[in-house]
């Protein structure tokens, strides 16, 4: 039997009802008590996740903003993801990988001749920062592979981060020697009985083993661990409210590491799932502006899922890092185009260069550099 991890113990202290009573109950003199604090508590997100916040999000809005700025300057860090492979034997019904999703376009791993090309390409375009991804198949893409692919896409970037199956803390340490410095994980959703029905085959299944594989990240040591729920899985209200007493509770275990935040919102599915708990645009500002309010200093990241004009308007409220010029396809870049089947839709198809211009617009500057691995090589070498 496996001991119940303390990460388990703290979300089982806020089971969804208790989440979705202190919500209902929170009234306008909560969202202004929340507001107004500068520390805020999980009772404070409860109220400016709730109705009574809807008719404030301008002032959240304002305060997200100083936060931000204050937090992170006026800089939203660009990043692109590279999919080495599409083969993956689970079966997670929302998923255009998924081994039953139905698809039929070809599935495919780059050899390490096809990665580099693909490295090169968005080298060549500026980046510095990139995101490995796989499918859960570990006999077509071995761990061993996962640390190879991550040392040869060091070579061309200074910031490498996968987003791939769950590990063991010994496996993420070898990533780590290899020059990793990222680890995205997204729980999906945090409700047991829905991860439960959405997770039919594989590795993934197993809740606990997701839950807790950010922090095995951490302890080997990754400098950056992402979390983030599949929005339109659950309740938006309920699984934010996870998500970021999640990123608590690594800011507080793996303090060495810098967390950030994902909200991906599901958006295109294969034709055999049902979105089941769509989720708004202003219910995703919400979400946002809340979570930033309780998290000040917590990185939050925009992929290509979200629409241009949406993502231009969500750069001031608290995003921090930013995809553009995406492929969801393994060789999407340069080595296969549109040949190979791709994990989902992106909303936003413009160029890197088109998303830095939006970004400076906004009054931001685009960050194609990792200045925080810059001055952890300087403190290397300083011996300090
Ligand atoms: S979400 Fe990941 S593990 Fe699940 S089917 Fe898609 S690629 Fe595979």
């Amino acid at each position: 039997m496996t001991a119940e991890s303390t990460l388990e113990r703290e979300l089982a202290d806020w089971p969804a009802d208790r989440v979705r009573r202190a919500i209902a109950h929170a009234e306008s003199g909560d969202v202004d008590r929340a507001l107004s604090r500068e520390e805020r508590t999980l009772f404070d997100l409860c109220a400016l996740l709730s109705p009574n916040a809807v008719g404030r999000l301008e002032d959240m809005a304002r305060e997200a903003q100083r936060l931000t700025r204050w937090h992170f300057g006026r800089t939203i860090g660009m990043y692109a993801p590279i999919y080495i492979s599409n083969i993956c034997g689970a079966d997670c019904t929302y998923c255009g990988y998924a081994v039953r999703s139905g698809n039929r376009e070809k599935r495919r791993t780059l050899s390490e001749s096809e990665l580099r090309q693909e490295c090169e390409a968005l080298a060549a375009l500026g980046y510095q920062s990139v995101l490995l991804l796989t499918g859960e198949a570990p006999n077509a893409v071995s761990p061993g592979q996962i640390a190879d692919a991550v040392s040869v896409a060091r070579e061309y970037f200074p910031s490498v981060a996968v987003e791939v199956y769950s590990l063991e803390q010994e496996q993420y340490e070898e990533f780590c020697r290899r020059g990793l410095d990222g680890v995205t994980i997204y729980m999906e959703t945090y409700d047991r009985e829905t991860y439960g029905r959405v997770h039919l085959l594989g590795q993934k299944k197993d809740y606990l083993y997701r839950l807790n594989a950010s922090e095995r990240a951490g302890r080997a040591g990754v400098r950056r661990l992402s979390v983030g729920a599949l929005l339109g899985l659950f309740d938006w209200r309920v699984d934010g409210f996870w998500t970021a007493l999640h990123a608590r509770y690594l800011q507080r275990t793996c303090w060495q590491s810098s967390i950030s935040i994902s909200f991906p919102r599901l958006r295109h599915v294969p034709e055999r799932f049902h979105i089941p708990a769509l989720v708004t645009d202003k219910e995703l500002v919400q979400l946002i502006l809340a979570a930033r309010l309780v998290l000040p200093e917590v990185g939050f990241n925009l992929s290509t899922r979200e629409r241009p004009e949406f993502r231009d308007r969500l750069i001031p409220l608290g995003v921090t890092m930013m995809s553009a010029g995406s492929s969801t396809r393994p060789g999407g870049y340069v080595t296969y185009g549109e040949e190979t089947l791709e994990q989902f839709e992106i909303e936003d198809p413009r160029s890197p260069s088109e998303v830095a211009a939006a970004i400076r617009r906004a009054g931001y500057e685009p960050v194609w550099k990792d200045f925080d691995y810059a001055f952890d090589a300087t403190s290397r070498a300083e011996g300090t």
